[in-house]
């Protein structure tokens, strides 16, 4: 891995810096500001107070010089898999600090977590709270859960991302979350120590984490009633970004729906938010290969594709796009933005009006979290690059993939 900084000799600007980065590191290249970073966490951990936990998602963006960002700030993380533990203990965090969500976790997961002490897992099924039960036994540990719990709300978002409703696959409903509790009271080597939910993900408005907040509340005093008592309550993530002119409640709003209410009961209060922290601190720079004219209209076909960014063709998300670098003499003309990957869905952005050549440089904004994260070596291609920047330095975080790293664990089998 590269480590070596390479410092800007002279004051450069933002966009300077993007056209150093495209120079030395090539292009397609993810880039995050981690100044950004920063203050999207501090806004967020001053309106949490002292006391409660913030839980970056690592899913979002689990880049290792990212982690290691957040690590310093003092965050905990919320994973979705031991790959993700194994990344966030890389990175130099706490497992005391690390909630274990998803609605399947393997044996070997439950036991690498419980080796390594996490906070707790984030649990979505009776027969997952057996498993747990049956691992910690079997480890002489005792695993302390939570039950999500799904609330029932509509988030209001894209259907793909929206994960409290009834018909979703997770958490546990509210009717049958009790006896989940109790279930979990009568297993082994199982300690309760909280509820949690997550209802979707880019919500724009409050009122769906306020109605979710309220269902958890009750069924926080349905639970103290039958003498369950919870240290925290862990309300998600979910709070959206603007990809384009959404207006967007601000941090400090958000967490007064729950702040008050929680301390007045002695209850932590968890957040897991990815989305809302490292959404905005990434660009992803490309380079116009080939502009195409057909009668219909004029294709711009970039060197990213879906491959690297799977947001619109998965969700039909929209990313700004602005021009790096452009040689072109001509007036701006209506285009489509189009990656060389062999699916009609590869499209980075419909309907832009750009001036633009062979050779020009194009950022695509917004595409630090479910970007590199979710990327692939679809059609063969290798993954981008990541770097990281912050002043006026950046950094090569992650090297552009190699062909032989697309081949690594290949065998060429021949049947004669
Ligand atoms: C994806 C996810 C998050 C983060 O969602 P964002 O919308 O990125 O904030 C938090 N918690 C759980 C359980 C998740 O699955």
């Amino acid at each position: 891995m590269n480590f070596a900084v390479r410092i800007n000799p002279a004051s450069l600007d933002r966009q300077a810096l993007y056209q150093a980065i495209a120079d030395q590191v090539g292009t397609p290249a993810f880039v995050y500001d981690l100044d950004k970073i920063s203050q999207h966490y501090r806004d967020y951990a001053n309106a949490l107070g002292d006391g409660n936990l913030l839980c970056y998602a690592v899913k979002a963006n689990s880049n290792l010089s990212v982690l290691r960002h957040l690590v310093a700030l003092g965050a905990g993380f919320d994973i979705v898999s031991g790959g993700e533990l194994l990344r966030v203990v890389r990175a130099g965090g706490n497992p005391a600090k690390v909630v274990f969500s998803g609605v399947g976790k393997s044996d070997a997961e439950i036991r690498l977590a419980l080796d390594m002490g996490i906070k707790c897992f984030n649990v979505e099924s009776e027969s997952e709270l057996r498993r747990i039960s049956r691992q910690a036994v079997d480890l002489g540990k005792v695993a302390p859960i939570s039950i999500r719990v799904n609330p029932d709300v509509d988030a209001q978002t894209h259907p793909y991302i929206a994960t409290g409703m009834k018909d979703n696959k997770f958490g546990i409903a509210m009717d049958q979350a009790l006896a989940c509790y109790t279930l979990a009271t009568e297993l082994s080597n199982l300690r309760i120590v909280g509820v949690d939910c997550h209802i979707g993900s880019q919500l724009t408005q409050l009122a769906p984490f306020a109605d979710a907040f309220e269902r958890v509340l009750a069924l926080v005093d349905q639970l103290a009633e039958q003498g369950i008592h919870l240290n925290h309550v862990d309300m998600g993530g979910g709070l959206g970004i603007a990809y384009g002119n959404e207006n967007l409640p601000d941090k400090a709003s958000y967490l007064a729906l729950f702040r008050e209410t929680l301390a007045a009961r002695g209850l932590q209060l968890i957040i897991e938010p990815g989305r809302s922290l490292v959404g905005d601190a990434g660009v992803l720079i490309t380079e116009v290969l080939c502009i195409k004219d057909t009668a219909e209209k004029r294709f711009v076909v970039l060197d990213t594709a879906m491959n690297d960014n799977l947001r619109p063709a998965l969700y039909g998300a929209k990313h700004r796009i602005s021009v790096l670098q452009s040689g072109c003499t001509e007036p701006a003309r209506a285009c489509e933005l189009v990656g060389p990957v062999c699916e009609s869905a590869d499209v980075i952005a419909r309907d832009q009006k750009l001036a633009l050549d062979e050779g020009d440089l194009l950022l695509v904004h917004d595409v630090g979290a479910y970007g590199f994260a979710m990327s692939s070596n679809y059609n063969a291609r290798p993954r981008a690059a990541e770097v990281v920047i912050a002043g006026e330095a950046y950094t090569v975080a992650r090297e552009r993939e190699s062909f032989n790293d697309m081949l690594k664990g290949e065998t060429l089998y021949w049947n004669q």
